[in-house]
């Protein structure tokens, strides 16, 4: 980052206002680190999955992630990690001054476009920098059904070099109104794919059925909303609002995937290889994040 940007909007959980400062690395610690500046003395969090708490539709983030209570933890950050990390984006200390970072409007695009305003800079080298973590072999999770399933592998010969493939197969079954589809996007490092992603990937937004959507209100949960803050998909498609790209829905888990997948190498270490993912949700990509640091480091 070449300067800071900030961010306001409402968070997704919370309902409550949120800002967001991505700053330059600077004297901070290397790599993308996060730290919370609503409450005193709260120390600052690498982006990586040994601060990971798994909670149901989002990546939370926080220093001690036994700590009861988890105090001073910081939700819902993949989606600006996913754009960073598009942009190439090795290294920043963001400050978010509330439990979560804001929304926007469901997708990445108004944080990549923020920080491709700020621009890159170089970070100095200091020493003791790891290489990429290069999936030399595959692993696979499924659950127990076999059904939900994630996989890392080698690049293949026609993948793009250095490449981090993503691929997402969204299959709800039948009788959901989410007809299955995939999306596919090769990540390429120093931010080579930045306009593709931008163009492919940022603009698409966090989906749920209207199915999920009257559960959740039932529930209590995500009052705030208008039906047009998220992508709600009902039997006859996309309720007061119009898909941005075909296959929106599968477009976002590639987005969450790159977000979630960042944990791994905490900015600093790039993933080479392919990832695709079936039926999946944050908690399996954090599991691929964490394997994959303990099979390659
Ligand atoms: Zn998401």
């Amino acid at each position: 980052m070449a300067r800071a940007v900030t961010l306001t909007g409402v968070g997704l959980f919370s309902s409550l206002p949120s800002r967001v400062t991505i700053h330059p690395c600077g004297e901070h610690p290397r790599g993308l680190v996060l730290r919370r500046t609503d409450l005193a003395e709260l120390p600052a969090v690498p982006a990586r999955v040994g601060h990971v708490i798994t909670r149901p539709r989002q990546t939370v983030l926080c220093a001690d992630p036994t700590c009861p209570g988890a105090t001073g933890a910081i939700s819902t950050v993949e989606h600006l990690l996913s754009a960073l990390t598009a942009a190439g984006i090795t290294d920043a200390f963001v400050e978010v001054g509330g439990a979560e970072v804001p929304l926007m409007d469901g997708s990445s695009l108004p944080f990549l476009e923020a920080i491709e305003q700020a621009g890159r800079a170089a970070v100095p080298m200091r020493g003791g920098e790891a290489g990429p973590l290069v999936v030399r072999e595959r692993i696979e999770l499924r659950d127990a059904s076999g059904q939900m399933w994630i996989r890392a592998e080698p690049l293949t010969e026609g993948d793009p070099a250095d490449a981090l493939v993503c691929e997402y197969w969204l299959d709800y079954g039948a009788g959901s109104p989410i007809a299955p589809h995939r999306a596919s996007f090769a990540l390429l490092p120093g931010g080579a794919s930045a306009e593709a992603y931008r163009s492919q990937i940022a603009p698409c937004r966090t989906f749920c059925t209207d199915a999920e959507a009257r559960a959740m209100r039932a529930a209590g949960m995500f009052s705030h909303l208008e039906p047009k803050d998220v992508l709600v998909i009902g039997p006859d498609g996309p309720v007061d609002t119009a898909e941005r790209l075909p296959g929106e829905p599968a477009r976002h888990k590639v987005l969450d995937m790159i977000g979630d997948l960042t944990l791994a190498g905490g900015g600093m270490r790039w993933i080479v290889g392919r990832v695709t993912a079936c039926r999946t949700g944050h908690a399996q990509n954090h599991a691929m994040a964490t394997a994959i640091v303990q099979r390659f480091s």
